[in-house]
């Protein structure tokens, strides 16, 4: 009984959330004395597939005929080959939250979101997870013959253990008859999801035109860009920028958040970030409560600041 691992590439390369997945999946099968096989969707090179093994797989399975994002189709294939596992791992992203269900229904599989630790039993299957927005830490139990785990993002990091990894080739003719027609693709960005540094900021900002000054401290640090809800509403940000409860939920190394007040459902989605700093005209603003560095400052005097510093350092 093997253990599987989803894994999403993007450009023919595979993201760090699934060499996250292979590191977890692989400490989960030396628990259980067995091995791991992942199922790969897209147009990976030999050599790419083969650095799954860096991280624990033993074996990848490829299926390029089927389109990825295409989830009645790739679910359907991993109902096939779940067929010898009884664990199934996934990273949290959009398209294995599309997937994984369809796949639990499909093989009658108990699904958990938000996993953050290794299982504490595996019978019945007992692992942690985050809940109420991360508020709460829950112990959940699957009584299901097969479980599917969607690991939250950078909650076990990347766990290098070479293994001997082979590949086998799988023509699979889908069913499902999708198309997917369009795909418009936001190129030359840090994706906010992976990002191990992203600089935040809110309607403190006062306007989009004042946005340079975060894009060059983020285009410095090698970040990504968010934003608070408020401000893809007005369309000062696009929507992709957007974090919190009802945006994008993100766990990077540092999160730097100017000109955001730190509202609860801002919060939500940022606060498994390991290090926050915050920077507001406001010393009273909720955010501080939750920050490991503040700036009570104006953010168009502390940021170029912190732009000309970085630069000198540089
Ligand atoms: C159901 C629901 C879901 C929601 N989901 C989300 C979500 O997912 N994400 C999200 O972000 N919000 C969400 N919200 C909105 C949330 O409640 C807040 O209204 C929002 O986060 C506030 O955005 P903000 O901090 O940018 O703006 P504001 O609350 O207006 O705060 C601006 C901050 O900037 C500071 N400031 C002003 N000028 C400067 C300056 N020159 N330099 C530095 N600081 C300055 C101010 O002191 C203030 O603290 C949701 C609300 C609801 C009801």
């Amino acid at each position: 009984m093997s253990v599987l691992v989803y894994t999403e590439s993007w450009q023919g390369r595979f993201r760090k959330s699934t060499y996250e997945a292979v590191s977890y999946a692989s400490e989960t099968a030396r628990l259980l004395n067995t091995n791991v096989i992942a199922l790969a969707f897209g147009n990976e090179s030999d050599d790419e597939l083969l650095k799954l093994g860096n991280y624990g797989a033993n074996k990848v399975f490829t299926a390029k005929e089927i389109e990825k994002g295409d989830s009645k189709s790739t679910s359907e294939l991993l109902a096939i080959i779940s067929d010898n596992s009884n664990i199934i791992v996934f990273a949290s992203t959009y398209t294995s939250k599309m997937t994984a269900p369809r796949l639990a229904a499909k093989i009658k599989a108990g699904i958990v979101s938000n996993v953050i630790s290794l299982p504490s039993s595996f019978t019945p299957l007992k692992i942690k997870r985050k809940s109420f927005s991360g508020k709460a830490i829950e112990e959940t139990i699957i009584n299901t013959e097969k479980a599917i785990i969607l690991l939250a993002s950078n909650a076990y990091g990347l766990v290098e253990c070479e293994s001997n990894c082979e590949i086998e080739k799988i023509d699979h003719k889908s069913n499902a008859n999708v198309t997917i027609k369009n795909q418009e693709i936001a190129s030359g960005k840090v994706s906010l999801s992976e990002a191990e540094i992203v600089i935040s900021a809110g309607r403190g900002l006062k306007g989009p035109e004042n946005w340079g000054m975060i894009e060059e401290l983020a285009k410095l640090l090698n970040a990504a860009t968010a934003c608070s809800k408020p401000v893809s509403d007005i369309g000062w940000r696009p929507h992709g920028e957007h974090v919190g409860q009802t945006g994008i939920v993100i766990a990077p190394n540092l999160y730097i958040a100017v000109g955001i007040s730190g509202a609860i459902q801002h919060l939500a989605g940022v606060n498994s970030s390991k290090t926050t700093v915050v920077v507001n005209t406001d010393a009273e603003a909720p955010f501080f409560k939750a920050a490991d560095y503040g700036i009570v400052g104006d953010a168009f005097d502390v940021i170029p600041k912190l732009i000309e510093e970085i630069k000198r350092i540089q």
